[in-house]
C-alpha cells in the first residue's frame, strides 16, 4: 500500500534503522523507543493487524514475523534475560500504525499490567 508507512519502509522508500530482513519480514528500530531495546518486526505483505491473519496465508505471515522477532531477540542477546513481544491491535489495543507489527521490547524488567 503506497500510503502505508511500514510498506514504504519494507520497500526502502523511507529510511529506517534496519536490523534484519528475510523474504517475509523486516526488523528495524522503533523511532520512539520505550525500552533499551525496542525493535519493530513487520511482515513484507500488508496486513492491517493480528485480526487480519485468521487464514492459512495469515498464519504463515504471522509465524514468519514472530519467528524473525525471536531470531532478532537472540541476536541482540536477549534470549537469556527475556523480553516482551507485543502486537497492539485496533483502537483499544493502542495500535497507531495500520500494518501488522510486533514490538520486541527488552533490556529492562517489564511491568504488568500494561497501561
Ligand atoms: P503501535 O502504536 O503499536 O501501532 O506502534 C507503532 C510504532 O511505530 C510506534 O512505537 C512508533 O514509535 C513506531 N513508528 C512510527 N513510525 C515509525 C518509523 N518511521 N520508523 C520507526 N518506527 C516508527
Amino acid at each position: 500500500m503506497s500510503d502505508c508507512i511500514f510498506c514504504r519502509i519494507v520497500a526502502g522508500e523511507i529510511p529506517a534503522k534496519e536490523i534484519a530482513r528475510t523474504a517475509d519480514a523486516v526488523a528495524f528500530h522503533d523511532l520512539n523507543p520505550q525500552a533499551p531495546v525496542h525493535v519493530l518486526v513487520v511482515p513484507a505483505t500488508h496486513v492491517a493487524n493480528a485480526a487480519g491473519t485468521d487464514t492459512d496465508a495469515g498464519e504463515r505471515i504471522m509465524g514468519r514475523t514472530v519467528r524473525l522477532a525471536v531470531q532478532v531477540a537472540k541476536e541482540l542477546g536477549l534470549a537469556e534475560s527475556g523480553y516482551r513481544l507485543v502486537m497492539n491491535t485496533g483502537a483499544d489495543g493502542g495500535q497507531s500504525v495500520g500494518h501488522l507489527h510486533v514490538h520486541l521490547l527488552g533490556g529492562r524488567r517489564m511491568t504488568w499490567p500494561p497501561g
